[in-house]
């Protein structure tokens, strides 16, 4: 008998869902370890923080479009340091939470820097105190990753920055450059765009978010431009320039069409990718087979020494919170002899900027690229009630699906409520319906929803 059943490194999304899973559902004996706080990137310094930011934002935007509601308020402004101060609530209310369900399902948690220094050993270190050994039959490793430093000169000056600390800023910059026009990267451009920040956005690749579908990436181009947004694609960083040690003002010099340019701003944010934590987690002992920081896993996200599994950003892959929890639970139920229970193949991504992108499976040009014979079906959202009645932007709902038997393959959106209404069409992914049984559905009235009833018809 071992001490454990299951040891997790890494508290965020994939592990303490996957720590709360493996003690409520399979009663396994479970360690969870992690150096910081409770809840990873995603509620630290991700998803939940720029989302609460995001919310502050929108209605700040709203109230300040609000006559045409036919309501009147005077004076609307924000304070950033209260907004900071509701920040700081929300995670705290949602870190307790994590830790209250440990407790409940008797999930040791231990703080400290966790090691793997055998494949049934993980050693946990805690600065100022001895590390202690333990010993477990399985171990998940989900230790997320962080943001990537992009090797351009200069970009070690005070006032460049990545999202971590750009999160915590408490004062307005007056002119925000945004380097990588990523997911991160037009997430930021929309909060402080609504916050009244002038934002420049330099992508190196010919369009913003570009691992989406074209006109998901020319919609947001256009709407940011709309709300003042420079957008400069094919733009390629060279260099950070500070030119006296005293001015907080600094340049950005790069190359857009071959052509030198530069840009002053008094804040710089470098949100260019992200890269695995892994550095530093074996011991001598454990040769783990990894790509450029990536933990190599098999289809059931067991690495080469049986019985460490590596989920999440660690493993690589789609690196959000959702993709990291549905790996744990495929990796839970392998541990168990079960069949893996959830389709961690199809993931829907979201940008919430205003309106919400959303997207899942295939776009028309990846099933044309795997020589699927696909056909799409696009509606605009301006016939829709709901939209309509909450003056909405303008957006869309586009369908892809296989020209021979109608099976759903991928949808791309850009509405009010996309990240809500795209788990429809994962469903229907996963489970491989037509255009028809997606339209065979009743949608309450009015909703946003009933777009897709729209979309899916003949
Ligand atoms: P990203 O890969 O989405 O975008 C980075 C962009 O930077 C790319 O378009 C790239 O071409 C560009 N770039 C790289 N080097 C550059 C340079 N020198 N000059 C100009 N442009 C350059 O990465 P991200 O936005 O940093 O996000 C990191 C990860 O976090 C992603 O995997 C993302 O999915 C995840 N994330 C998801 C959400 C969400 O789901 N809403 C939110 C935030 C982050």
């Amino acid at each position: 008998m071992r001490e454990y059943d299951l040891v997790i490194i890494g508290a965020g999304p994939g592990g303490y869902e996957t720590a709360l899973e493996a003690a409520g559902t399979y009663g396994m004996k479970t360690a969870l370890i992690e150096k910081e706080a409770l809840g990873g990137t995603c509620l630290n310094h991700g998803c939940i923080p720029t989302k609460t930011l995001l919310h502050s934002a929108d209605l700040y935007r709203q109230m300040k479009e609000c006559e045409r509601f036919g309501l009147r308020a005077e004076g609307v402004s924000f304070d950033m340091e209260k907004i900071q101060m509701r920040k700081t609530e929300v995670l705290d209310t949602l870190r307790s939470g994590i830790a209250m369900l440990m407790k409940q399902k008797k999930v040791d948690v231990f703080t400290g820097t966790g090691r793997i220094v055998g494949p049934h050993t993980v050693e946990v270190s805690l600065e100022g105190e001895e590390s202690r050994k333990l010993d477990t039959e399985n171990i998940v490793i989900a230790t997320g990753s962080r943001a990537v430093m992009p090797p351009i000169p200069g970009a070690d000056f005070p006032g460049v920055m990545t999202s971590d600390e750009l999160l915590e800023k408490r004062d307005l910059p007056g002119h925000l450059l945004i380097i990588g026009g990523g997911v991160i990267g037009m997430e930021f451009a929309s909060v402080y765009s609504a916050f009244g920040t002038k934002v420049t956005v330099l992508e190196a690749l010919p369009k913003i978010i570009s691992n989406m579908d074209k006109e998901l990436s020319q919609s947001l181009k256009m709407l940011m431009k709309k709300r003042g947004v420079t957008i400069c694609t094919g733009a390629r960083v060279e260099e950070i320039r500070r030119d006296s040690a005293e001015e907080s003002l600094l340049t950005c010099v790069y190359t857009e069409k071959e052509k030198p340019q530069s840009v002053e701003a008094d804040c710089i944010l470098i949100c260019t990718g992200r890269r695995p934590n892994t550095e530093g987690l074996f011991g001598p002992e454990i040769a783990i087979a990894a790509e450029r920081g990536r933990i190599l896993t098999d289809g059931n996200g067991q690495t080469n020494v049986p019985g460490i599994y590596a989920i999440g950003d660690a493993a690589g892959g789609m690196m959000l919170a959702h993709a990291a929890t549905a790996m744990g639970r495929n990796v839970l139920a392998h541990m168990n002899g079960k069949p893996a229970p959830v389709r961690a193949d199809v993931i829907p991504a979201c940008i919430y900027t205003d309106p919400e992108i959303a997207s899942v499976g295939l776009t028309a040009e990846q099933a044309g690229s795997l020589g699927i014979e696909a056909d799409s079906r696009k509606i605009v959202m301006s016939a829709n009630g709901k939209t309509v009645l909450s003056a909405q932007e303008r957006g869309f709902i586009k369908v892809v699906f296989e020209k021979e038997t109608r099976r759903i393959l991928g949808a791309q959106m850009m509405c009010a409520r996309a990240s809500d209404m795209i788990g429809e069409f994962a469903g229907a992914v996963v489970n491989g319906l037509t255009m028809e049984q997606m339209f065979s559905v009743v949608r309450p009235h009015p909703t946003f929803c009933e777009a897709i009833t729209e979309a899916c018809r003949q």
